[in-house]
């Protein structure tokens, strides 16, 4: 199914993970798609979306933009009393100020063409995780911010979603089981306990549901977060 042909996509963070399967999925559906992370390399262009310089050159440069996967991100988990301010602060820019950046770039583009489809890398974090307060809060204010730009964007027939994961095996819940000291297949085990579905997540689950929201198909659906998290609470 070629549902994307001539559309150009931008997703954020592609290199790995969840970013790279949903720029596979949507090229392998016809789109155009730019691929932006931090590091250059093997179709990835580069750019840091925390810095406004290089989002507003990079966006600009690439001219026409149907669809932005807001998807970049990073954790730095500490408790409260134990977490160094540039670890809050990194969270925040890295997950939550860059899609203000990337939105207000893209949305210069896609309001004259009346026509776009965001979305945006929530997290089932945001309802709350020991650890976490940088990027429960980051990922909070994800939602806040999809459900406003939606109602901004919404006269011009762009829409605004965000889809918040469970426990996806990326190298981001890799590094995190390393952290503590796990193995990656231990640390899925345990995850997969407290899950309904009883296994974690794959990046291409997550990819489907973003390709879903980025589609004609989800042309009414806006301002909507939508949990993927194999039912887990
Ligand atoms: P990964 O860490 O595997 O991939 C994220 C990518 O984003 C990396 O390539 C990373 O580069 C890149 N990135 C980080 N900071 C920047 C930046 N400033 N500019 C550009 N690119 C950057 O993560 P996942 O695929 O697991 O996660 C993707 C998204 O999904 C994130 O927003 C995450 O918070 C969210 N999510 C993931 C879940 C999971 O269980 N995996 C659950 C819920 C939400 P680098 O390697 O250099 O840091």
């Amino acid at each position: 199914m070629m549902r994307f042909e001539g559309r150009t996509a931008v997703v954020t963070g592609a290199a790995q993970g969840i970013g790279a399967a949903t720029a596979a999925l949507l090229r392998e559906q016809g789109a155009e798609v730019v691929r932006l992370d931090r590091q250059a390399g093997d179709g990835v262009v580069q750019c840091d979306v925390t810095d406004k310089e290089q989002v507003d050159e990079v966006f600009a440069g690439i001219g026409r933009i149907d669809i932005l996967v807001n998807n970049a991100g990073i954790t730095r988990d500490n408790l409260l009393f134990k977490m160094p301010y540039d670890e809050w602060q990194a969270v925040l820019n890295t997950n939550l100020t860059s899609m203000f950046l990337c939105c207000q770039a893209a949305q210069k583009v896609m309001v004259p063409a009346r026509y776009g489809r965001i979305v945006n890398l929530s997290s089932r974090s945001a309802l709350g995780n020991r650890g976490q307060v940088n990027y429960a809060a980051a990922k909070a204010g994800v939602q806040g911010l999809t459900a406003t730009l939606a109602i901004e964007l919404g006269p011009y027939d762009i829409t605004v979603n965000a889809v918040a994961p469970g426990y996806i095996a990326t190298p981001m819940t890799a590094a995190t089981a390393e952290r503590v000291g796990s193995s990656a297949e231990e640390h899925q085990a345990m995850a997969a306990e407290r899950t309904p579905l009883r296994r974690v997540g794959r990046p291409e689950e997550v990819a489907a549901v973003i390709a879903f929201l980025a589609s004609d198909e989800a042309s009414y659906v806006s301002g909507q977060t939508l949990y993927v998290n194999g039912g887990a609470r």
